[in-house]
C-alpha cells in the first residue's frame, strides 16, 4: 500500500471483488479508461495521471489528478493509491476538488478595491501593480522598525513551514493562526502532560478506541483515520464514542455516551478512579494484565515533584504515591458521573471494563469536540491522557503516540533565526499558557492595546464568518486608522475578502506546491502537493514558467507570490532578506520552485536514496508518487538511551523521556502551580459555562452546542462545491421531542436563539439525536454575501441586507441560492434556497483563561420565532460582545510568571522569538 525507502509500491489497492481502485504509478503516464459519459459506446479516453494533495481538509490526503491529454484539462480528482496517509481512499470532499477548480465563480485576476471599503466594488489589476503598492508599505514598516505592523493571519495553513520561514526572514513576530477557534484547548491538556500538543493514536493494534470526536465522518486527520478505526474494527477493536450528539461515528460504535457538553473530565476522571479501585482489589485483563501498569508509572511519572510538592512528611515512596492518587480522585465515583454528566451510573463501569480487557491495547483521540467547547476544556485531554498514563498505553502498538514521533517536518538546508520582538497582539501578557495565538481576539486586543496594522494579510482566513463575534471583525475592517491595508490572498470570495483592499487569486490544492505530514498512524510520511498542469506541461517538454502560465486565468501560486514580494521589499538585498528566497545556482535571482523544493527533497531521511534507486533527483521522485514513507523511528522512543538532556530514571539510566521541564510525564505540573493555576495542576475536572446548573430549563435557557461539522463541508473551504453543496446546505437546530414539547417548537418551523450578544433565527429539526436540554447547530452553512457577484458563492450564499444601529448589527437575507446563468449549466439547475443561518456572529468572544480556546458552547434562551423573524436573521450588539471579552478577560493570571518572563520556555511557541524577548 504504501511507497517510500525501504517499501516497494504494493500493487495498487484492490476493491474486494479483486477489482483494481486506482492505476498503478507505472501505468500513471499513459492511462487508459473507458469514458463512463460516452457509454452505451465504448470511446476510450486517454489520461496522464499526476500526484498531489488534497487541500480541503489538514489531512492532507494524495489525490491523482487525470488530465485528459485530449483537452489538456483536469477530468477527474481519484485517491492516490501510494499516498502512505490516506492509501488510495478519500472522502467526498477530495473529488470535490474538481468543482472549485472550474467553479464559473472563482477570482481568476488580481483586484483592487474602487470607492470605500466594504463597499462592493473592485477593479482588475496587475500582479506588478499589487507587488509594487503592498510590497512598499512591508517594506516601510520594517525599516522604520513597525514590524509589529505586519500580520500575516491563515485559516487552512495547507502546509508545515514556508510562511514561518518567510514571516522570520523578515524578521517580523507575524505569523497568527486560526488555533485558538481550533484546537488549542487540546493541544494545551496533552503538552502540559508531555510536552507534545497533538494525539497520534495507534489504531493498528488497538483492542479499545475511545473517540471524543467525531471521526468516522468528520474531525482531525478525519479519512486517514476513519479507515483505519474501520480496519480495525473488522478485526475485533471495540469503540465507544463520547458524543452529545448522536453523529455517524456514534452509530457505529459499541458505546454511545451522550454526555451533557462540558461534563467529560469528570467522566475520564471517573473511570481513572474505577481503574485504581480495582487495581487495587487486583483485577486483571483476560491474559492477566493488571488494571493498572505500575511499572510504567514507577517510571515515567513525575510522582516524586508531586509528592514533594503535595505530600509533605510522607514516605516519598512510589506506594505512597498510589495511595494519593486514589484519595485524589476518590471524589469522582460514578453517581457522581451519572449526575454530572447526564448519563445511566453504569458507564463508568463499562468503560472500564473495556479498557482492563484492552490489556494496554487502548488509543483515544479528542481534538474539538468537548475541549473546544468549554470553559477548561484543556482538562479533558489531561484526562483522556491520565488514562493511557494509568494503562502505560503511550508509545506502544495499539496506544497513543505523541504526534512529533509520526509526523516529519523537512524543511530547508537554511532557517532564518527568530524575530527580535515580541508581538502583543498575536501573546498578549494576560494569556501566557496559551496554544497558540490569541488570533480571535484580534479586535479587542488592537482596540485594547490602542494599536493598528498596516499591512493586514488574511489568506484562506474567513474570520468574519468563521470565528465567533464577527461583527467586532467587521467594524475592525472598517476603521481605516485600525487596518492600513488588507490583503486578501484568496481562490474564491469570502465574507471577510468583501473587506478587503487588494483580493489575489491564490492557487487551489491543484495549483500550487507544499510539503506536508500529518501524524495519521504510526508511521511517518511526506505529502508533495503540486500544481497539476504546471506539471503535465513539463512532461510534456514545455517550459511552463510559473503558475501563472497553467493555472485559470491568472491565479498564482502562493510560494512564487511571497518569494516575489519579498523581492519588492528587498530589491537590492540591503535589508538581508532577499537573500533567504535567492537562487543558489543562479545569483541574483530569485529561487524557483524547482530549487526551493528541491533542497527540502534532499533532505528528507531516506528519500535521496529511494530516488537514486530509480534513477531520480529527491524532488523527481515527490513529483512522481506525490508522497514518500519515511522510515519510521519505531515506538517507545523514551526509552531510548541517551548521555544527556532527557530524564534520570529510577534505576539510574538517562533516557529520551518527554519533552518536559522532568522529561517525565507530567501528572503534577510545576509549571500550571508556578503560574497560577495551583488548583489545576493536576488532571482535574472544571465547570463548563454551560454547566446544567447554570441553566434554567424552564425559562427556555438551554445550551447550545455549535461546534460539529458537517461530513461534506469544510468551514470556508467548500462552499464553490456545487456537488458537496448540494448534499449540504442546511444547519437546522436540533431540539430533543422532550425540549421541542417543552418549548412548543415544531419540526421545521422558525425558532429564535438568544445568546449574550443577539440572536440568530434558524429552522428546528426535533430528534432523539441530542441530549435531552442541549440544542445543536453546524457551523458549516449560513454563509452570507452583501453584493450579487462580489463576496460568495452564489450557490452556497445568501444575499444580504447588513445594517448598523449604533453598535448593533442586523443582518437580513434579501434572497436565498437559487439557480443563475453561467458558463456552467449546472448552476441553472440550483434547487435549494435557503442555505442555513450564521450563527458564530451570535457569539462573544469566551476565551478560555489558560488555553485561550474560544469556548464555544453558548448558554442560549430557546423559544419559538416572534412576530417579525424571517429565517436566517442575525442581530448582534458589539458593545455587549465587548463585555463579554473584558469579563473573560478579567478571569486570566497575566504574564509575568515566577522567572519574569512571558510565557513558560519550555512550551512551544510556533514562531519562536529570539530570547531576549521573552522578559518583561
Ligand atoms: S479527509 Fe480531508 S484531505 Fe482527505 S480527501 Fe477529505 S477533505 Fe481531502
Amino acid at each position: 500500500m504504501t511507497h517510500g525507502s525501504e517499501v516497494k509500491p504494493e500493487s495498487p489497492r484492490q476493491s474486494p471483488w479483486e477489482l483494481s481502485v486506482a492505476p498503478p504509478p507505472e501505468r500513471w503516464d499513459d492511462w487508459r479508461e473507458l469514458d463512463p459519459k460516452a457509454w452505451p459506446e465504448k470511446r476510450m479516453k486517454e489520461y496522464s495521471c499526476i500526484p498531489t494533495i488534497c487541500f480541503n481538509c489538514e489531512s492532507a490526503c494524495g489525490l491523482l489528478a487525470y488530465v485528459d491529454k485530449a483537452t489538456g484539462q483536469i477530468d477527474k480528482f481519484e485517491g492516490n493509491p501510494v499516498h502512505p496517509g490516506s492509501r488510495g481512499r478519500t472522502c467526498a470532499k477530495g473529488p470535490a476538488t474538481l468543482n472549485q477548480v472550474q467553479d464559473t465563480e472563482r477570482i481568476l485576476y488580481p483586484l483592487k478595491r474602487v470607492g470605500k471599503r466594504g463597499e462592493g466594488h473592485f477593479e482588475r489589476t496587475t500582479w506588478d501593480e499589487a507587488l509594487a503598492a503592498i510590497g512598499a508599505r512591508v517594506r516601510a514598516a520594517i525599516v522604520e522598525e513597525r514590524r509589529e505592523e505586519v500580520m500575516y493571519h491563515v485559516g487552512r495553513p495547507g502546509e508545515d513551514h514556508f510562511v514561518q520561514r518567510l514571516m522570520s526572514a523578515w524578521g517580523i513576530d507575524g505569523l497568527n493562526t486560526h488555533t485558538n477557534v481550533c484546537s488549542a484547548s487540546a493541544r494545551t491538556g496533552y503538552a502540559f502532560w508531555c510536552g507534545s500538543d497533538r494525539p497520534s493514536p495507534d489504531y493498528s493494534e488497538a483492542r479499545f478506541a475511545l473517540l471524543l470526536s467525531a471521526h468516522l465522518e468528520t474531525g482531525h486527520y478525519f479519512n486517514p483515520h476513519a479507515q483505519r478505526i474501520m480496519s480495525a474494527k473488522e478485526r475485533g477493536m471495540r469503540l465507544a464514542v463520547v458524543d452529545t450528539r448522536l453523529s455517524n461515528s456514534a452509530s457505529h460504535a459499541d458505546h454511545w455516551i451522550s454526555t451533557w457538553p462540558g461534563s467529560e473530565a469528570y467522566l475520564l476522571l471517573a473511570i481513572a478512579r474505577e481503574l485504581l479501585r480495582r487495581d487495587a482489589r487486583g483485577e486483571t485483563g483476560p491474559n492477566g494484565v493488571p488494571a493498572i501498569n505500575r511499572e510504567f508509572m514507577r517510571r515515567w511519572v513525575n510522582w516524586r515533584e508531586y509528592l514533594a510538592a503535595r505530600d509533605e512528611g510522607g514516605s516519598g515512596t512510589f506506594e505512597r504515591f498510589l495511595e494519593r492518587l486514589a484519595e485524589e480522585y476518590e471524589r469522582f465515583t460514578a453517581d457522581g458521573a451519572a449526575e454530572e454528566c447526564k448519563i445511566s451510573r453504569e458507564v463508568v463501569a463499562t468503560l472500564t471494563d473495556e479498557l482492563i480487557r484492552a490489556e494496554g491495547k487502548f488509543t483515544s483521540h479528542l481534538w474539538r469536540n468537548a475541549a473546544s467547547g468549554n470553559l477548561g476544556g484543556w482538562q479533558v485531554a489531561r484526562s483522556l491522557l491520565f488514562l493511557h498514563v494509568l494503562t502505560g498505553s503511550i508509545g506502544t502498538p495499539g496506544g497513543w503516540n505523541p504526534h512529533g514521533w509520526d509526523k516529519a517536518a523537512p524543511k530547508p538546508s537554511e532557517m532564518p533565526g527568530g524575530p527580535g520582538h515580541w508581538n502583543e497582539l498575536l501573546f498578549p501578557k494576560e494569556w501566557p499558557l496559551t496554544h497558540y495565538e490569541l488570533s480571535m481576539l484580534l479586535p479587542h486586543l488592537l482596540w485594547d492595546q490602542k494599536k493598528n496594522l498596516d499591512v493586514y494579510f488574511t489568506r484562506v482566513y474567513n474570520p468574519v464568518w468563521t470565528n465567533p463575534d464577527g461583527a467586532s471583525w467587521i467594524r475592525m475592517l472598517e476603521e481605516p486608522e485600525r487596518i492600513g491595508v488588507h490583503v486578501a490572498l484568496t481562490p474564491t470570495w469570502s465574507e471577510t475578502a468583501q473587506w478587503a483592499d487588494w483580493v489575489l487569486p491564490m492557487g487551489l490544492g491543484p495549483e500550487r506546491h507544499d510539503v506536508m505530514s500529518q501524524e495519521t498512524h504510526a508511521g511517518s510520511w511526506i505529502g508533495f502537493r503540486q500544481p497539476v498542469l504546471r506539471e503535465y506541461a513539463r512532461k510534456k517538454g514545455e517550459d511552463a514558467g510559473d503558475t501563472r502560465a497553467t493555472n485559470p486565468g491568472e491565479v498564482w501560486e502562493e510560494a512564487e507570490f511571497w518569494v516575489a514580494l519579498t523581492w519588492k521589499i528587498d530589491p537590492d538585498g540591503a535589508l538581508g532578506i532577499r537573500r533567504w528566497y535567492e537562487s543558489k545556482a543562479r545569483p541574483g535571482q530569485p529561487v524557483s520552485m524547482d530549487e526551493y523544493f528541491g533542497d527540502i527533497a534532499g533532505n528528507v531521511p531516506g528519500l535521496p536514496a529511494a530516488a537514486a534507486r530509480e534513477g531520480l533527483e529527491p524532488l523527481g521522485y515527490l513529483r512522481k508518487y506525490g508522497a514518500f514513507e519515511v522510515p519510521y523511528g519505531g515506538q517507545q522512543r523514551y526509552e531510548k538511551e541517551v548521555d544527556k538532556g532527557g530524564a534520570v530514571l529510577e534505576d539510574g539510566s538517562r533516557r529520551a523521556g518527554f519533552s518536559t521541564p522532568t522529561g517525565k510525564l507530567e501528572f503534577y505540573s510545576p509549571t500550571l502551580e508556578q503560574w497560577g493555576w495551583a488548583e489545576q495542576a493536576l488532571p482535574n475536572y472544571i465547570e463548563s459555562q454551560v454547566h446544567w446548573r447554570a441553566l434554567d430549563l424552564t425559562r427556555g435557557e438551554r445550551c447550545l452546542l455549535p461546534t460539529f461539522r458537517l461530513p461534506t463541508l469544510i468551514h470556508t473551504r467548500s462552499a464553490n462545491s456545487k456537488w458537496l453543496n448540494e448534499i449540504s446546505h442546511t444547519n437546522p437546530l436540533w431540539v430533543h421531542p422532550e425540549d421541542a414539547a417543552l418549548l412548543g417548537l415544531e419540526n421545521a418551523g422558525l425558532v429564535r436563539v438568544a445568546t449574550g450578544i443577539g440572536h440568530f433565527i434558524a429552522r428546528v429539526w426535533v430528534t432523539e439525536g441530542i441530549h435531552p436540554g442541549v440544542v445543536a447547530c453546524s457551523h458549516h452553512v449560513g454563509r452570507w454575501r452583501m453584493f450579487r457577484t462580489v463576496g460568495g458563492a452564489q450557490l452556497a450564499s445568501s444575499l444580504v441586507d447588513l445594517t448598523w444601529q449604533g453598535p448593533v448589527l442586523t443582518i437580513r437575507v434579501k434572497e436565498g441560492a437559487g439557480s443563475f446563468e453561467s458558463m456552467d449549466p449546472d448552476t441553472q439547475r440550483v434547487w435549494w434556497k435557503e442555505v442555513g443561518v450564521h450563527q458564530n456572529l451570535t457569539f462573544p468572544v469566551q476565551p478560555d483563561p489558560v488555553s485561550g480556546m474560544q469556548c464555544w458552547h453558548q448558554k442560549v434562551t430557546v423559544s419559538p420565532a416572534a412576530p417579525g423573524d424571517r429565517f436566517g436573521d442575525v442581530v448582534v450588539d458589539t458593545d455587549k460582545s465587548a463585555e463579554h471579552y473584558q469579563r473573560w478577560k478579567a478571569l486570566t493570571h497575566p504574564a509575568p510568571g515566577p522567572d519574569g518572563t512571558r510565557r513558560p520556555k519550555w512550551l512551544n511557541r510556533p514562531m519562536r522569538p529570539v530570547d531576549a524577548t521573552w522578559s518583561i
